[in-house]
This record gives structure tokens, sequence and C-alpha cells, in this order.
């Protein structure tokens, strides 16, 4: 019964196919804008592989579609490519990450996984070395440029997110031009600006977004369960709330319904899409 709901849902395009997992908070770089003011020394609040891989089979019996995971920087825990291939067993899975953590041995391990449906979202701000890193940190931009293409050519599917504020039509098309150039599709290319949660709040970035600008993706950390992967941000090291759907994330089937019930006399702003939070 709740995974007919959950299938009519997705069907009517009122509730995301995708669930996701913050796999860790940590992160090896420390983003002006970062939505978990993640960095190498922040908590790291790990999910344990089991649990990821238990909330990955109750979501498939519930009717989710796909994985995703994010943090933090999912590939700054030492286990994450086990944890991916054991996940793809059940579900195509996508992680969005910095992409400057994929040297050789990594670039290899990788290969068993291109033959599964899954695939890497990565973050590139501007076509503008400066500009990216400045934002991201440094020799951010040679790493990731460097990466792209290594990993398209062991035939994982890359998307690439770019993440903007004040982006003028020159950067821009720039951008855009870097993108194709770097092999990455352009449909597989995600422009948003910089939400004003967690850092970007207190470094007086971004644009606020309320619930109705956050397609509903159910979203799952060792805190509870969110209304979207925009939600279970952190300000002065305190967990935002205001998206929380419920603190208890087993069985899955529980938060899945809480959801469902929300999305009753739920309305996505129209102009959400166009904005890129969809
Ligand atoms: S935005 Fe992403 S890459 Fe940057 S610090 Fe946050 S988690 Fe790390």
């Amino acid at each position: 019964m709740l995974k007919q709901a959950v299938i009519k849902s997705i069907n009517q395009g009122i509730l995301s196919p995708r669930l996701w997992m913050y796999s860790n908070y940590h992160c090896n770089l420390a983003c002006t804008y970062c939505l978990t003011e993640s960095s190498p020394s922040s908590a790291k609040r790990l999910l344990s592989a089991e649990q990821m891989l238990s909330w990955a089979q109750q979501a498939k019996k519930l009717g989710f579609q796909s994985i995703g995971i994010t943090g933090g920087e999912p590939f700054f825990r030492p286990d994450i490519e086990d944890v991916i291939e054991e996940i793809l067993t059940y579900l195509p899975v996508t992680v969005l990450t910095n992409g400057t953590l994929f040297h050789q041995k990594r670039l290899d391990r990788l290969r068993s996984l291109a033959r599964h449906d899954f695939s890497l979202q990565i973050s590139l701000d501007s076509a503008s070395p400066a500009r990216n890193d400045a934002f991201r940190g440094t020799e951010n931009f040679n790493k990731v440029c460097d990466a792209i293409p290594k990993l398209i050519d062991i035939g994982i599917r890359v998307r690439i997110a770019t993440t903007v504020s004040n982006q003028s039509a020159f950067e821009s098309a720039a951008i855009r031009q870097l993108v194709r150039s770097l092999g990455v599709l352009e449909e597989d290319h995600v422009v948003r600006s910089i939400v004003s949660r967690g850092r970007a709040t207190t470094q007086k970035m971004g644009v606020d977004v309320q619930q109705n600008y956050l397609m509903p993706e159910l979203t799952l950390t060792t805190e509870g369960a969110f209304w979207s992967p925009f939600a279970p941000t952190y300000k002065k090291n305190r967990l935002e709330k205001d998206l929380l759907i419920t603190t208890i994330t087993d069985p899955v089937s529980k938060s899945t319904a809480l959801l469902l019930s929300l999305l009753k006399d739920f309305q996505m702003d129209p102009s959400a899409e166009e904005s890129g939070f969809v």
C-alpha cells in the first residue's frame, strides 16, 4: 500500500524517485558557501556501511528508484567504493563529490563500477580558475578539470554542478563551453544559485529558499529524515531543523509515510525549476 503510494507520487512528479543519504559531513575542502559547514576538522556524522545498505534495501522495497549519496565529501571516507558497489546491487547510485580525490588507485577501483548505473556529480563553479578557487580552495579548478576526463575515460557518467552568485552572461557562456570541452553533455550540467543556509548564511551569501522551492526528496542522515538534500544543514555548528520530517530513520517506511502525508497540500513554486532547485 505504501509502495503503491510512493510509485503514484513519483509518477505524478510530486516526489523525487531518489532517496538521499548523507554518508558523512567532513570534507577535505571548506568552501565559502558550504551548506553543511564542512571542513577537514568538522564532525564526521558518519553513517555506517551497514546502515546505508539497509536503507537502500528498504528504499527499493518502498518503490524508490535510485540512491543519492552526498556529504561532506563521500570520497573522504575510505570505504565509500565498497558501499557504492553494494548499493548498486539494489538500485542505481549518484554520488555528489568535489572531484579532488580521484587519484590513480581510486580510478582503478571505480573502473569496475562503470558497468553499473552509476554516476558522479562534480562541482565546478566557474571557467575562471581564480573565481572558482576563491569559493572552493587553491588548485581546486586544476584538480577537477584533470579528474573529469579521466573519469569519463574509464566509463563513468559525470555530471557537473555549477553553483553561482551573480553570474554574468559572459561567465555563463564560458562555463558552458568549458563543460562541453571536458566531455560532459549539456544536459548533464546543472546550474543553480548559492542557497543561503549553513556557512553561506554566516558569510551573507546566496538566496533564501523556501520549502516550496525544493522538490520533496527523502533525505536521511545520522540526525533524522529531511525534506530535501538542501535541508540537513548546519549553521554555527547547530543542525537547522526547519525542514526536518522526523528524527526516526528506521524503518524508512516511517519517514516515507510522513513525507507523503506532507505532500497532500503541497505545491511547488513554478519558478523553482528554472532556478535549478528541481
Ligand atoms: S561545499 Fe562540498 S566540497 Fe565544499 S566544503 Fe562543503 S561539502 Fe566540501
